[in-house]
């Protein structure tokens, strides 16, 4: 049967069935914010070596990976291989927990440094993983830049202040 056939009144009514269709479809959520869970499209190896669990890929990450590596080529730095990516669960919760660590190691050694420039140390005294390190207070405040402390140039200003007040109230005391 062509449209031509159709009786008007059944155009109405099928008229008005896709569009209580469509209404009905937007209540239940499905309108202009749309979510699907995303389709996998491939697997990929755990970027763990010991691991090689193979992990769900979705369109998306394969092109962010892909607009990656057509980044990393333009500067002509080597490509990330796929099995270099993705984390299966476990692993990406164990590699969580290490950062958490690093970080944590990263701000006590910080404190520690702070602390022997607070105290005027004349040689300021750090260990790495590179092993133990010693320098004067400008190689210590160079140090704590690179750890990515966020405001050495604030940090400097306060010790000078402090500095300056703290022997001029000595003085003072001792003059009294
Ligand atoms: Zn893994």
């Amino acid at each position: 049967m062509s449209k031509e056939e159709l009786d008007p009144e059944v155009v109405a009514d099928l008229r008005l069935r896709a569009y209580s269709e469509k209404d009905s479809s937007r209540s239940r959520g499905e309108g202009a914010y749309d979510w699907k869970p995303a389709p996998t499209v491939t697997q990929w190896k755990c970027r763990v070596p010991a691991c090689k669990t193979f992990v769900d890929v979705t369109p998306d990450a394969v092109e962010s990976w892909e607009m990656f590596n057509r980044e990393l080529a333009r500067r002509d730095e080597r490509p990330v291989a796929s099995h270099e990516v993705m984390w299966c669960a476990s692993c990406a919760e164990m590699h969580a927990g290490a950062q958490s660590q690093r970080l944590r190691k990263m701000a006590d050694r910080m404190a520690d440094v702070i602390r022997q420039i607070k105290a005027g140390d004349k040689v300021i005294r750090w260990r790495s993983s590179s092993g133990e390190h010693a320098g004067d207070e400008n190689e210590a405040f160079a140090a704590l830049k690179r750890w990515g402390h966020p405001d050495i140039e604030g940090f400097k200003q306060a010790i000078g202040d402090k500095r300056n007040t703290t022997p001029s109230k000595r003085e003072r005391r001792g003059g009294l």
